[in-house]
């Protein structure tokens, strides 16, 4: 108990850094710092921002360098474009990892961005009924021509009638792939709507 209490206050005598560059930000600031900021590209779509620039940087810096830390900004940037862009639904689903993957890494990434996403639309994030039943290489390093093929029967989801509009949620999305696979997996099991919302996206 008293480790955790010590923990976060070392995370409170932590400088805040930019997501973007890491430099770290004055007391009191937070979220990305004044260069990288404009360069922050909002697009209309499913994707919230353009992957490119200090974004791409601060998603690599999650994911690949653990940087737990980077969670309520990035988190934030999606929480605002669920509450702009998405309608009502009832339930909140991150894209899952596999469990390998999130063992490997000590997190999931996915669920930790979709966490906030859940508290904005005030819908419950559901953990279990969407899952990954194959391991796949990562999307990134495969040809766009074997994402699709990459994904198909990678996911499962279980059945629950009482929420049927589901809001997927992914870090970043390129042929968006991996999004229409799960989609799928959702509409098997009876859901009458699914929305997705990345962080990230190539622009279309
Ligand atoms: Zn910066």
């Amino acid at each position: 108990m008293w480790i955790a209490a010590w923990n976060g206050l070392l995370d409170l005598l932590a400088p805040a850094r930019c997501p973007g560059c890491d430099l770290v930000l004055d007391f009191g600031e937070g979220g990305f710092c004044g260069a990288c900021a404009p360069l922050l590209e909002r697009l209309p779509g499913p994707a919230a921002y353009v992957f490119g620039g200090p974004l791409a940087d601060a998603i690599r810096r999650y994911k690949y360098g653990r940087r737990t830390d980077l969670v309520p900004e990035l988190g934030a940037l999606l929480a605002q474009a669920a509450r702009a862009h998405v309608g009502k639904v009832d339930v909140v689903i991150a894209v899952p990892s596999h469990p390998r993957r999130v063992k490997a890494r000590g997190f999931d990434h996915g669920v930790l961005l979709a966490e906030p996403v859940a508290k904005a639309l005030d819908v419950p994030l559901d953990r279990a009924r969407l899952r990954r039943v194959r391991d796949t290489p990562p999307q990134a390093s495969l040809p766009e021509t074997a994402r699709e093929e990459n994904v198909r029967g990678a996911f499962e989801a279980t059945r629950d009638d009482a929420r049927r509009r589901v809001l997927l949620v992914d870090d970043v999305r390129t042929t968006g792939a991996t999004t229409k696979a799960a989609s799928a997996a959702l509409y098997r099991s009876g859901a009458t709507e699914v929305r997705t919302l990345t962080l990230a996206g190539t622009q279309a």
